[in-house]
C-alpha cells in the first residue's frame, strides 16, 4: 500500500474514486452522468479542422478565444471568466485560492460531491459537513454562520435537487467575509444559474462544465464566472501550476459548442423529457425518486438494498452508481440515458422486481 519514498501528505491522501469507465463489452452506461447524445457535429468539425501542423505550437495560454465565447454567451466581461481542464481542475484551483489557510472551516453538505473532501485533504483545508434536511433538501440558512468558505452544487449531487436562486442571494447577503462557490455542473437541466448574481457579489464564484449539458466529458473543459478579483486569484494559481491546461483541440471544440445554441437546446430538452418519463416508470415500479433538476435521478426501491439492486442490474449489463455512504446506501444514482437505454433499464427492472 505505501512506499518508503512517499511523502506524509501522499500517505494520508484518500483520493476520489471516479465511476467505472468500462472497455470492451457493450453496456448500458448510466453511472457517470454523461450525455447520451454525442457532441454537436459542429464541435467535431471544429476539432477536425484544428488537428493540423499547428499542433506543434503551444496553445494560447489564457485560452482567450474560448474565454471571449463564454463571456459573450453569459453576458459578462472576459476578465470575469476562468477556464480549466474540466471543472474538477477549476474547483481544485478554487479550493487552493480561496479556502487554504483560513481560521474557520469550509462548509459543504454532508451528502454532496465526494471530490470536495478530497481537495481538502490535498490542500490541508479544515471542513465541516452540514446535514441536508430529512427530505434531502439543502437549507442554505444553516450556512450563515462563521466559516472559511462555502461550496455546494446546484443542483446538488448526488441528490439532483436544486435550491432557488433567492436562497443563494439571501446567503450572499448574510455571508460577505468568505468566498461562496456554486458548482453548477448540472444547472442546464433545470436549476437557476447564479451567474446573474456575480456582478452584485464580489465573493461569489460560479463553476460550470461542458461535460454534461454540452456532451464533452472527454474533452475536459470547465470554467468559472465571478468578479474579476476572484478570477485573478485563479489565474495566479493556474500560472503557478500549468500554463496550458487547455489544448488547442479543446479550445476549438469548446468555442464551437457555444456557437451551436440550437443543438444545445434540443439535446438539453430531450434529456429533460427522458428524465420525466424515467421518473414516471420508476414511480410505477414502487421507487421513491427525489425531485430531479439534473441529468440523473437518485431513487430507492423499498424492497431492495441499493448494492444488491445495482449488482442485479450489472448482471444484466446495465451500470448505475451506488454510494456506500450513510443515508443514501439504499439509493441508486441513475443517469438519464437515451430512450433506448431507458427501455433496457426498465425491462431489466421488470425482470428483477418480478
Ligand atoms: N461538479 C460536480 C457536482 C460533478 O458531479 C462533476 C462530475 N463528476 C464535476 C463537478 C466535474 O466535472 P468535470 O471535471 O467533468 O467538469
Amino acid at each position: 500500500m505505501t512506499n518508503p519514498y512517499w511523502s506524509d501528505l501522499v500517505r494520508r491522501l484518500a483520493p476520489y474514486i471516479p465511476g467505472e469507465q468500462p472497455s470492451g463489452r457493450e453496456l448500458v452506461k448510466l453511472n457517470t452522468n454523461e450525455n447520451p447524445f454525442g457532441p454537436s457535429p459542429r464541435v467535431l468539425e471544429a476539432i477536425a479542422a484544428c488537428a493540423g501542423d499547428n499542433l506543434r505550437l503551444y496553445p494560447p495560454p489564457e485560452s482567450d478565444q474560448l474565454r471571449a465565447a463564454i463571456a459573450g454567451y453569459h453576458g459578462v466581461a472576459v476578465e470575469q471568466v476562468f477556464v480549466g481542464n474540466g471543472s474538477d481542475e477549476v474547483l481544485a484551483h478554487s479550493f487552493q485560492a480561496f479556502f487554504t489557510g483560513r481560521e474557520q472551516e469550509l462548509l459543504f453538505p454532508d451528502i454532496s460531491y465526494s471530490f470536495y473532501p478530497v481537495y481538502c485533504g490535498l490542500y490541508g483545508i479544515g471542513y465541516r459537513q452540514l446535514p441536508l434536511a430529512e427530505d434531502f433538501s439543502l437549507r442554505l440558512g444553516d450556512y450563515a454562520v462563521a466559516n472559511g468558505g462555502i461550496i455546494f452544487p446546484n443542483p446538488n449531487a448526488p441528490t439532483a435537487m436544486a435550491v432557488p436562486l433567492a436562497d443563494i442571494e439571501a446567503l450572499l447577503k448574510a455571508n460577505t467575509q468568505s468566498v461562496v462557490v456554486v458548482d453548477e455542473a448540472y444547472v442546464d437541466f433545470g436549476a437557476e444559474s447564479a451567474v446573474a448574481l456575480v456582478d452584485s457579489y464580489p465573493n461569489l464564484l460560479v463553476v460550470q462544465t461542458l461535460s454534461k449539458s454540452r456532451s464533452l466529458a472527454g474533452l475536459r473543459v470547465g470554467f468559472a464566472i465571478a468578479d474579476k478579483g476572484l478570477i485573478e486569484a485563479l489565474e495566479r494559481v493556474k500560472n503557478s501550476f500549468n500554463s496550458y491546461p487547455l489544448d488547442q483541440l479543446a479550445i476549438a471544440g469548446a468555442v464551437a459548442a457555444f456557437a451551436d445554441e440550437e443543438y444545445f437546446q434540443r439535446t438539453r430538452k430531450a434529456i429533460i423529457a427522458n428524465r420525466e418519463s424515467l421518473c414516471a416508470e420508476l414511480v410505477q415500479r414502487g421507487f421513491a425518486v427525489l425531485p430531479s433538476a439534473a441529468n440523473f435521478v437518485l431513487a430507492r426501491q423499498p424492497d431492495w438494498r441499493g448494492a444488491e439492486l445495482a449488482a442485479a442490474l450489472r448482471d444484466r449489463d446495465i451500470i448505475v452508481r451506488h454510494f456506500n455512504s450513510p443515508r443514501i446506501a439504499d439509493y441508486l444514482r441513475i443517469t438519464i440515458g437515451s430512450e433506448q437505454d431507458q427501455q433496457r433499464l426498465v425491462a431489466a427492472l421488470d425482470q428483477i422486481l418480478a
